[in-house]
């Protein structure tokens, strides 16, 4: 798989004119989903296909051919061969072409031909649902918004200048009740994805965002080029050991100066890796508290830390030293949940922050069940961790770690997801009793 980017919005709100700019200034391949649907309903008007005959939309399914080519720098959509760039732009598939692609059978279809376009070249994609549906793991997701009665202006001069014939109340309603459709369908409907990078462009101009967005892939591109870098497992040998120690010391060392550090229930810690490994739990409030849990255990910890820390070269040494492991946000990072489980089986300790970002609880975010997930899978008992404290130089930082919770009640076949949630609900309480400690 190449380096993807996708793009989602409403229509108007300029992804097309963006997008097709972007690819060529950063030599991407422009996938353009919706000339995809528009062929689609072309092609259904051309054959008189009722909508509701599903055996016969799924005839044309079969034997539709869609090209999105490039010819003397134009982006041309080819149906069966016959050259539709234009057709597809007018009003009678403007008016079918949302409830056409509200039709699970096409989208499947669609969704299916997408991917196999991104196999094996860069590619920026372009639709409704290619952050959430299509390509969910993409190296960068934007969603790219306008209010309608902008949209529907750009939309109606954009017409204008292809002497495409409408007027502005024609345009407006059609965006309407397109966004309607395109945003409460039961598949592939239009969402804004929680790790998409939400761009506004009402006050903007194409200029301004298309350079915005220019940064971010370029950001993005270089992060790709060090991911084997920041995935790569170094082995523990006795020189790592070593090094690590003497690390560890003289960081251990430096902290105790800064900091007053107070470590409180470490007899659950030898309690829970009695059999074993186990997972350590904390609240998450300041960057150095996962370094304080690191340096003031005797056993190795090793931590889950977001994968982009990995782009900073010291970082990424440090990360190597300790056995960090990487992990991609908001997205199902296999790779890292095989190292993790891995780590489990191995009886090595691991350590999670379960509100996922710093201050997660106190901005009301939802705790993650990744935790739960693999202690119960594992059968790894999971000590919750309080760290309190205001982390302001010489100031005391309380580590209290809670009794270890046996995480084996919560293994019920065919209720995982539920139960999953419970596990986490219990995790997430003993971390908030443990940070109210009598100071
Ligand atoms: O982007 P454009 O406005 O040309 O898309 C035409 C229509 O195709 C949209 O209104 C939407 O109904 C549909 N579409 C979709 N999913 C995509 C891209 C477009 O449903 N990924």
């Amino acid at each position: 798989m190449g380096f993807i980017v996708a793009i989602d919005g409403p229509a108007g709100s300029g992804k097309g004119t963006i997008t097709s700019k972007l690819s060529k200034k950063m030599n991407l391949n422009n996938i353009d989903t919706g000339a995809m649907y528009r062929c689609v309903t072309l092609e259904i008007i051309r054959n008189n296909i009722d909508l509701d005959d599903l055996e016969k939309v799924k005839e044309i399914l079969d034997n539709i051919n869609i090209e999105l080519i490039k010819e003397n720098g134009k982006q041309i959509v080819k149906l069966n061969g016959e050259d539709v760039s234009r057709e597809i732009r007018e009003n009678p598939v403007n008016n079918l072409v949302a409830k056409v692609s509200a039709i699970k059978e096409i989208r499947t279809k669609m969704v299916e031909m997408q991917r196999n376009m991104a196999v094996s070249q860069d590619i920026i994609m372009e639709g409704r649902d290619i952050t959430t549906v299509v390509f969910p793991n993409a190296d960068l997701k934007i969603y790219i918004d306008a209010d309608v009665e902008e949209r529907a202006k750009r939309r109606y001069l954009q017409n204008k200048s292809k002497n495409i014939e409408c007027t502005y109340e024609e345009v407006l309603e059609d965006m309407k009740q397109r966004d309607e459709i395109d945003k409460n369908r039961e598949v592939g409907a239009l969402k804004l994805a929680n790790d998409a990078i939400y761009i506004d462009t009402t006050n903007f101009t194409e200029e301004e965002v298309i350079k915005k967005i220019q940064k971010l892939i370029k950001k993005e591109k270089k992060l790709k080029k060090l991911e084997p870098k920041i995935y790569a497992e170094r082995p523990d040998n006795r020189r790592k050991r070593i090094v690590r120690s003497i690390v560890k010391g003289s960081l251990k060392g430096l902290y105790k100066f800064f900091y007053r550090v107070e470590i409180i229930g470490e007899e659950n810690k030898q309690k829970a890796g009695e059999n074993g490994g186990y997972i350590l739990c904390p609240n998450h409030i300041n960057f150095i508290d996962a370094v304080a849990v690191v340096l003031f255990s005797k056993e190795k910890v090793r931590f889950i830390a977001k994968h982009d820390l990995g782009r900073i070269g010291i970082l990424r040494w440090f990360e190597h030293l300790f056995d960090v492991i990487p992990i991609k946000r908001n997205t199902q990072d296999l790779e890292a949940m095989k190292r993790c489980l891995k780590a489990l089986k191995n009886n090595e300790v691991l350590a999670i922050f379960p509100e996922g970002t710093r201050h997660g609880m106190e901005k009301n975010g939802k705790a993650k069940n990744g935790a739960a997930f693999m202690a119960i899978r594992t059968g790894k008992p999971v000590v919750p961790v309080g760290i309190s404290g205001s982390f302001k130089l010489f100031s005391k930082v309380y580590i209290n770690y809670g009794e270890p919770i046996d995480m084996s009640k919560y293994k019920i076949k065919g209720k995982e997801k539920e139960y999953q949630e419970q596990a986490t609900k219990e995790i997430m309480d003993n971390i908030v009793m443990l940070t109210n400690i009598n100071k």
